[in-house]
This record gives structure tokens, sequence and C-alpha cells, in this order.
């Protein structure tokens, strides 16, 4: 029987300092797959060069020259995590029977990389790695990442906790996957409304092996704000709420001024004037900057930019067949 073809996409921004050793776990991984005649011969590790500024393209192309497991695919600039993946599957998808994503830094563990084959050949279109154990993130990681999950599920959006980015996908999944042409993607959002049969594998996430995170705090909180905006409109929902709780508030308010001027006492006014100016202000400029938010994700919509430029594509260089002269 013809085994399937892998491709690991690895997406990588200045990544100069992993990339060595990701490259040899990886490669060694899918050289065993393929010795073991578990996957195909032209299963590949695919890297993706988000904008590096570093080494990382010189250090990718010298991995090609090293073997033809590797090849890489660079964007003309930095397009973000969530565009490079897709890139990647976009330009994978069409030739290989499953993906897998996962992160250059390898916290997320490359060695259940064959059980995820496993479960893809055991019938499941998507196999979700899931974290059990966060404590080689800071206390602040943990902390922001609970409160995101939590504030997701309470706004009533799929996600399945503790799962990142690292997930084998079939090829029919990733197919499914392009169609959401939206330009704002929130992967881990939409991967399990994709639906077709889904199974969890469970990992120990382990800390960066070297460099620093890519995702200082600004990305992160840009990131969650994406993944809500994208997904719900409890925010806009909660503004309407707000008001008119409010306004019931500022009713009876009026009630009891009217009563209290009616009985003739006389009302320090200025104290509660000043206070109900600045509580409406602020509550009318958060309401406006939420819709904003919103107004905003329909112009990047409307406009259909590209997601991501690629400057080269070593990836579909490799599958095209010898040309005779
Ligand atoms: N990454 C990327 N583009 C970016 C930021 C990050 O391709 O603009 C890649 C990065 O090289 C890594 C992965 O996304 O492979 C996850 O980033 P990182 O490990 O820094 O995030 P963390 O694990 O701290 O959340
Ligand atoms: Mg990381």
């Amino acid at each position: 029987m013809q085994q399937p073809r892998l491709t690991i996409i690895v997406p990588c921004y200045d990544e100069e300092e992993v990339l060595p050793t990701s490259s040899k776990v990886l490669g060694t991984i899918i050289q065993k797959l393929i010795q073991s005649d578990q996957i195909n011969r032209d299963s590949k590790v695919l890297f993706v060069d988000d904008g590096s500024t570093d080494k990382t393209w010189p250090i990718i192309k010298n991995l090609e020259r090293q073997s033809k497991i590797f090849c890489g695919l660079k964007f003309s600039r930095n397009f973000g995590h969530q565009n490079a993946l897709m890139a990647g599957m976009k330009v994978a998808g069409a030739t290989s029977d499953a993906v897998i994503t996962i992160d250059a830094d390898l916290q997320d563990d490359p060695q259940v990389i064959p059980e995820m084959v496993a479960r893809f050949k055991a019938g499941n279109d998507v196999v979700l790695g899931v974290r059990n154990d966060r404590s080689s993130d800071s206390h602040f990681k943990r902390w922001t990442a609970e409160t995101f999950y939590g504030m997701m599920r309470k706004i009533g959006v799929q996600l399945v906790p503790d799962h990142a980015d690292f997930r084998l996908l079939s090829q029919r999944a990733v197919d499914a996957l392009m169609e959401y042409s939206e330009t704002n993607l929130f992967l881990r959002g939409i991967v399990p409304q994709l639906g077709f049969p889904t199974t969890k594998l469970y990992y120990r996430r382990k800390p960066r092996m070297a460099g620093k995170s890519k995702y200082p705090l600004k990305k992160m909180i840009a990131f969650a704000m994406d993944g809500i905006t994208s997904f719900s409109i409890a925010p806009i929902k909660a503004i309407l709420s707000v008001g008119v709780l409010i306004s019931g508030v500022s009713l009876l308010m009026m009630i009891f001024a009217l009563v209290q001027h009616l009985l003739g006492n006389t009302v320090d006014g200025w104290a509660s004037l000043m206070t109900s100016l600045w509580f409406l202000g602020g509550m009318q400029l958060i309401g406006i900057s939420i819709v904003g938010e919103y107004v905003g994700k329909i112009f990047a919509e409307v406009k259909r930019r590209p997601r991501y430029i690629i400057e080269t594509d070593d990836y579909t260089a490799t599958q095209q067949p010898a040309v005779l002269n």
C-alpha cells in the first residue's frame, strides 16, 4: 500500500538560535518514519521564513543543500505566525496527504509526531496536540492564557483549551480550511469548526530551548483581541446591556432629584453631575472603540488584501517534474 505523504510545517521568525537543533530533531523523526515505511519517501519538513532579519533563511538554504527532506518558503516580510501557517498549508496541502504544524522552538513535543501519524492512519482527519502541563510557562503566561480561554468560553467561542498550533490535518481538512477566506485568521478557533473525525493527543510542553519568545505582551493582546472580535459580537452586546443599565440608573437618579427638588431640599448637584458626566463619557468612549474595532475588521476584510507575499518557494519548485531539453 502507498504510504501517506507527510509535510511538517515550521513557521520561523528570527529562529537562528533554535533551527540547527530543531531541524535535526524533525529530520530524524521524518527519516525514521520513512525508514520504517510509515510514510512516503517524498515527505518533507517545510520551513516558512516569516520575514526573519537574522540568519534564519541562509540556515534553511543550507539545510536544503544537505537533504531533500528540507525545503523552505520565504515571505517578503513579516506577516505573522498564523499567516505563515496558512501559507505552509496552502503550498504543501495540494501534494501532501497530511500536514503537521509545529513551532520552530520545539516547545511542543515532536516525539508525539509518530503517534499523530498513527492516529491519522486510523481514520482521523484532525489530530489536535493538547498540553497537559503548562508548568514550563511563566505564571504570567499561564494566567493570561487561562483568562483568555475562560473569556472565550463565556462568549461562546468553541476553543480546545491548551491546544495551540500543534496539529495534524488531513488533505481534505486543509482544503476545507482554505475555504475560510478571511484576512484576520484565528486558526485555533476555526479548526474545531471544520468537523471531520477529530482526536486529541496530550503532550508535555517544554520551555523554549533558546532565543526569546516572538510573542511579546503587545502581540499576545492583539492576538487575543483578534480571536475575540473575529468570532463573536459579545462585546458589542455587552455595551448594549451596560447602556441599558446606566440609562435605568440615571432614570432613578432623575426621579430622586425631582423628589428632592419638590421637597425643597437644596441639593449640591456638582458632585453627582461631575461623576455621571465622567462616567458616561468613559462608557461612550469604550463603546465607540469596541464598535471601531469591528468597523476596522470590516475595513480590513473588504480590502481583500493578500494574507502574505511569498518571495521564494522552494517547496513547489521541488514538486515540479523535470523539464527535458
Ligand atoms: N512566529 C512567526 N511569525 C511571527 C512570530 C512568531 O512565524 O511574527 C513563529 C516563531 O518563529 C515560532 C512560533 O511562531 O516558531 C511561535 O512563536 P514563539 O515560540 O515565539 O511563541 P510562544 O511559544 O512564546 O507563544
Ligand atoms: Mg514558543
